[in-house]
């Protein structure tokens, strides 16, 4: 079996489980709702890896109910957070309470409230989609009659019924992510943890599990904590965003009122031929534009409180100069925009060095 349990809080040892279980004598007794309505309170949390600080006195909290995303580059410390948070990595300073129980003193107790989902893929694959739900069943407790009906329940809602007797590793990554979606939630969990759930996926698996977990929210009033580096996912899926960087928060909000709290609305995409070395300057000096931002082979993001207005100059500017527009778009502003005003990058920039998980290979299926 490719799964055990972590007893990184007891013994400080921070194991890397995927399973989080409470222990053996302590599986019973269900989770209450949360104080004042507080799912999860981050209070000032510390994580050191000796002298390196990974998470920086970060502070906040999630109401019941919300979809709730950590946004940030790869190594911003979007993981150790949601470890911690989880009970599987000891916190250096500060708490975490889940549904009211900090996690460093009250482990199994708010191990019984959540479902987590970590990064890599743990189902067992020598084992059938249904054989992966039961043991986990069996793992936090649950009754055998409450059993097969959450299981049967599970397997609809994430759309692998006929698929319950089959070997894991015959199936796609999108469908064996779903399949550990439903794993996490087979105790019925109140707070649902998933650490990038669609990294690795295709884009048509993506969106098909950003509509499950709306889904599974909406029916089963869960609050989710998701952790994600694409800028899409956060806006489509998310009530409120947590933007970090270097371990530090930066910035938390809707996406709307992230959106709004850049400088100028509309972002203009733009390249050029024959620019002249100070075109940047020349595009700063256009109506109502608040940034240029050079791109790769001559292309420049321009951000502007007025799109048509400044796309109007813009032209009139690269006639007068000889200068020519090889393509030219207008959007609203993107996360991407919020992410640059609060940290001076770019998250697509640093989204490129992000590594990629690669899904394992299915022996005998095409993908
Ligand atoms: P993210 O999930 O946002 O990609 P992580 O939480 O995985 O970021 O990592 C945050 C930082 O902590 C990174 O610089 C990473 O290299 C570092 N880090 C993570 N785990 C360890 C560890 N066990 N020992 C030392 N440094 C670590």
């Amino acid at each position: 079996m490719s799964w055990f349990r972590s007893e990184s809080n007891a013994n400080g040892a921070g194991a890397s489980s995927p399973v989080i279980a409470p222990t053996a004598d302590n599986r019973q007794g269900s989770c209450p709702d949360p104080p004042n309505g507080n799912a999860i309170v981050v209070d000032h949390i510390v994580k050191k890896y000796g002298d390196f600080t990974a998470v920086d006195d970060v502070s906040f909290s999630v109401q019941q109910g919300e979809i709730f995303g950590l946004l940030g580059p790869n190594g911003a410390g979007k993981s150790t957070l949601i470890r911690m948070m989880t009970t599987l990595l000891p916190i250096t300073a500060g708490r975490a309470l889940i549904n009211g129980f900090d996690v460093s003193k009250l482990a199994d107790n708010a191990r019984r409230c959540m479902g987590v989902i970590p990064q890599a893929l743990t189902s067992d694959i020598d084992l059938t989609v249904e054989e992966n739900l039961t043991i986990y069943a069996k793992l936090y407790g649950v009754p055998a009659e409450q059993r097969n009906r959450n299981i049967d329940e599970l397997l609809e809602t994430v759309d692998l019924t006929k698929w319950r007797n089959a070997q894991t590793k015959t199936l796609s990554g999108g469908m064996r992510r779903r399949l550990e979606i439903a794993r996490g939630l087979v105790h019925s969990p109140k707070i649902f943890f998933l650490d990038e759930p669609t990294t690795g996926l295709d884009p048509v698996s993506r969106v098909a599990v950003w509509e499950m977990l709306t889904k599974i929210k909406n029916s089963r009033d869960l609050t989710i904590l998701i952790t994600t580096h694409y800028m899409d996912e956060a806006d489509r899926l998310c009530d409120r965003i947590a933007i970090v960087d270097h371990g530090k928060l930066v910035a938390l909000d809707s996406p709307a009122a992230l959106k709004a709290s850049v400088p100028g609305t509309n972002v203009i995409e733009a390249q050029f031929t024959n620019a002249p070395a100070d075109w940047q300057q020349q595009l700063q000096t256009l109506d109502d534009v608040t940034s240029v931002q050079p791109e790769a082979a001559h292309m420049y993001r321009i951000l502007t409180g007025n799109g048509s207005k400044t796309t109007t100059e813009l032209v009139e500017l690269a006639v007068r100069s000889n200068v020519q527009v090889k393509s030219l778009s207008v959007q609203n502003t993107t996360l991407d925009d919020v992410f640059v005003h609060f940290t001076g990058r770019q998250l697509r920039d640093e989204q490129v060095k992000a590594y990629s998980f690669v899904m394992p290979d299915r022996p005998g299926m095409r993908p």
